[in-house]
């Protein structure tokens, strides 16, 4: 897509003043291409030249207050304007383009049915894929939207369904909003429909997941209700979009997008197959997230890319905050902790780091890369530490005054410190320079000495990495925890401290206290660092851990631990001795899935050839025997159970699930877990293409086209591995969705010797799947077609080859500069 620079976007709106766009859609034709006519009215500086993002197939017409725009003018990219009056009608008719990459007017065909359906996403700048626009989130409009389509379809956008008559839907003004939260769908999406506190909810999914969505639309609609109250409950300002509408859409790029009125989320969201009671809270927390931009977002827009954070990081906060205080997933702080934060912890530690708030963001492209771990789940952790500083009631009070100064317009985030200031009356200069305009976090160690039984001196030591030397202000918990004569544990003492920006604060409350069997810092997850126990606490760990009834202790102790392995201070080989300890003892099913997660990722990459199929060994001991302790039928049961079948070398136990033998009791093999299975003895060599295709042909649905393209790239056998590289390079008909599964598939730690000329090959192939492919779609696959199992020295020099060339896609850039990273640490831990 064309970059949009911020120099052009100050340019261009002190020149323009966008009033409404209205726009009317044709989606009746076949063919690749659909008809755009739209009418943009703006006010501009009288005599001034502009420009729109216009990206069209074929332009029919196109005239500016009456006069005819010469065909040049629209350049493929832009429509460049001259002769601007004060009022402007610019009128424009083009067939345009359907997109098979999740940006723009995406078309899928259900192959369950061979029914069609649409989803509009112009988010970051891929608004001039459906109508010419002023695509910056500055120049606000009233969206108008007609749509000409098939009658027997369901077609919503943002704006209220004012008129519809057969195949023709017209739709309400929207308030002001920026163009890239402009939302459309349209197919024969099944519908729900229902309402609370007077505000019309509704929901979508395909027609092939109808029963699907029946059966799940009473949790949907139950956490909507719930949130929607917090919601009002926290903000003065009422949900402002009238409607409050949430389709689930094929093939959609991100989790969920925060469209007013219309939120999308992928249609992974509606499973079909029995999903554990995390990834229904992680649904909970999209839902939430997705309503808090409603007001941080979508009421209230960051002026330009520069403050992406002021969204994410708030709705990352509001989204788990809400999700732990109205829904029944009380334990959402638990997750963040565990899963959220290691994620921004990883970010934020490699060499693309960036400050929460950069102090310029020079592009689109550059923004783009920025959605990265540090603008969600760094700056969510930081705002809880802010709250923590401040004060709730501040906090909420200084939030309320940013939206009433700012409803319906733009925002920074001298705007937001300025309300927040003013309303808890410190000034906030000095905290956001070290925690939202500095990279890099600290780490937080625990360093003991003792007098006997006792503490002499209980001291929290404060650094920062080489070449990031700011150390900041945190307040933290600390918690004191001993063996209990009952077998338990018990946390005898915690207490709040505030460390000062310095190297070294002595908890003088703590000298003389009795030294408990492990001292945790940050008890309660209050603030964003790297923890370090102290060796006493670090040597207790495997005892206490398994006997922690805190959930969010265990997993503030989890994450601790996980990131001292991937640091390489401690071996892969005692963190698997510790899963083995504790896992089948672990009764959060999010902490569970986790820990496998993270435990499978570091013995793929950290196990050298040699160690990892005995590493391997134990972590389907560990899952064996967490599946044995787990209830049948329980959400910890089936974590256990993909746990288990991801890390088995046993084809025969597979084999025997899959034909209904040896199945534990509770546990349901249905359409997804089979698939699992399958998927896993495709690695091992035990399942062929008759296999995958006899179960293709017993799954008809999506989900089973793309389950198959990603076991058949995952066999041991050349000539799939080559056709899986082909597709996912240079095969732009194949949809993103299909192109991630099936690099997903490819890399197996287990097939190395097949594997070992695609490192070579990724890196003298990505730059053209870059040119295939766009946007966010192109960066994941980018990422994870990654040979990031091919640990070596070589790979690292290929990776350096890459970067040394001039001219290289920026997005493939930061994805190869932050692979290659990870591989220096893979390569040292192993050294
Ligand atoms: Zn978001």
């Amino acid at each position: 897509m064309p970059t949009l620079t911020r120099a052009e976007a100050a340019d261009r709106a002190a020149v323009v003043d966008v009033e409404e766009y209205h726009v009317d859609l044709d989606l009746t034709a076949d063919g690749d291409t659909f008809r755009s006519r739209t009418v943009v009215r703006f006010r501009a500086r009288a005599g001034a030249a502009t420009f729109l993002e216009f990206e069209p197939a074929e332009v029919a017409s196109m005239t500016l207050n009456g006069a005819e725009v010469p065909s040049a003018a629209s350049t493929g990219a832009r429509l460049e304007l001259t002769g601007l009056a004060e009022e402007n009608e610019l009128v424009v008719d083009a067939l345009m383009r359907y997109s098979n990459d999740g940006e723009g007017l995406h078309r899928y065909t259900d192959p369950a049915d061979g029914r069609t359906y649409l989803y509009q996403h112009l988010f970051i700048n891929n608004a001039g894929r459906v109508l010419p626009s002023f695509d910056q989130p500055d120049l606000k409009a009233s969206f108008r939207v007609s749509v000409t389509a098939p009658a027997d379809w369901v077609v919503a956008t943002n704006g209220m369904l004012a008129r519809r008559d057969g195949g023709r839907w017209e739709f309400a003004p929207t308030q002001r909003i920026s163009t890239y939260l402009a939302s459309l769908i349209a197919g024969p999406y099944h519908v729900v429909t229902s309402e609370h506190d007077g505000i019309p909810l509704a929901l979508y999914a395909r027609a092939a997941l109808a029963q699907h969505l029946e059966a799940q639309a009473p949790e949907i609609l139950q956490l909507t209700r719930q949130s929607l109250d917090r919601f009002h409950e926290m903000f003065d300002i009422r949900y402002p979009f009238g409607h409050y509408q949430q389709a689930f859409a094929p093939e959609f790029n991100f989790g969920a997008m925060e469209y007013p009125g219309l939120v999308v989320f992928r249609d992974e969201m509606i499973p079909r197959s029995k999903v554990t009671d995390s990834e229904r809270e992680r649904r909970a927390n999209i839902i939430a997230h997705e309503m808090a931009h409603m007001w941080f977002g979508d009421l209230v827009t960051m002026a330009w890319w520069d403050d992406l954070w002021l969204n994410e990081s708030f709705a990352e906060y509001l989204g788990s905050r809400v999700t732990a205080e109205a829904t029944r997933f009380s334990d959402a702080w638990t997750t963040f902790a565990m899963q959220r934060k290691a994620w921004g912890l990883r970010a934020d530690q490699r060499p693309s780091t960036h400050p929460v708030a950069p102090s310029e963001v020079s592009d689109t492209d550059e923004a783009l890369l920025n959605f990265d771990g540090i603008s969600y789940a760094k700056g969510a952790a930081v705002l809880k530490q802010l709250v923590a500083w401040l004060g709730d009631e501040a906090f909420l009070t200084g939030l309320n005054a940013h939206f009433e100064a700012h409803a319906y317009g733009n925002a920074t985030l001298a705007d937001l410190l300025g309300a927040l200031s003013k309303a808890s009356g410190r000034d906030l200069s000095g905290w956001a320079e070290v925690w939202l305009r500095r990279a890099q976090v600290n780490t937080l160690r625990a360093e003991v000495t003792r007098d006997g039984a006792d503490y002499a001196e209980v001291a929290v030591a404060q650094t920062a990495p080489d070449g990031y030397p700011t150390l900041r202000p945190h307040r933290i918990g600390v918690g004191l925890y001993d063996r209990s004569p009952g077998g338990g544990v018990v946390r005898r003492k915690r207490l709040e401290v505030e460390l000062e920006a310095s190297g070294r604060t002595v908890l003088t409350a703590l000298a003389g206290e009795p030294a408990a069997d492990l001292l945790l810092l940050d008890d309660g997850d209050l603030t964003y660092a790297k923890i370090r126990f102290d060796p006493e606490s670090a040597a207790n760990v495997p005892l206490l851990l398994p006997l922690l009834d805190d959930s969010l202790a265990r997993a503030v102790i989890w994450a601790a631990t996980l990131d001292a392995v991937v640091d390489g201070e401690r071996p892969v080989a005692e963190l698997v001795t510790l899963v083995l300890a504790a896992l089948p003892v672990e009764t959060e099913v999010a902490v569970v899935e986790d820990v496998l997660r993270a435990t499978r990722g570091l013995v793929d990459r950290y196990a050298t050839p040699e160690t990892r199929p005995a590493a391997l060994e134990l972590l389907a001991q560990a899952t064996g025997r967490l599946l044995a302790a787990s209830m049948p039928g329980s959400s910890r049961q089936l974590a256990a159970a993909r746990g288990l079948i991801g890390a088995t070398t046993d084809i025969a136990r597979l084999k025997g699930w899959l034909a209904g033998d040896g199945v534990p009791d509770g546990l349901t093999v249905d359409a997804d877990l089979r698939w699992l299975i399958i998927y896993r003895l495709a690695v091992l060599g035990a399942a062929g293409p008759d296999t995958i295709d006899a179960e293709r042909e017993q799954d008809r649905s999506a989900s089973g086209e793309q389950w198959a393209a990603r076991c058949r790239a995952a066999r041991p056998d050349a000539a799939a591995k080559e056709a899986a590289w082909a597709a996912v390079i240079g095969d732009g008909t194949l949809s993103n969705r299909l192109a991630e599964l099936t690099a997903a598939g490819f890399w197996q730690p287990e097939q190395l010797d097949l594997l070992e000329p695609y490192a070579e090959r990724y890196f003298a192939d990505m730059p053209e799947m870059m040119r295939v492919r766009s946007g966010m779609s192109a960066e994941h696959i980018a990422q994870v077609a990654y040979p990031a199992v091919a640990v070596s020295a070589r790979t690292r020099e290929l990776a350096a080859g890459l970067l040394g060339t001039a001219g290289l896609n920026p997005i493939l850039r930061r994805v190869v500069q932050d692979a290659d990273d990870d591989m220096r640490r893979a390569l040292h831990a192993r050294g």
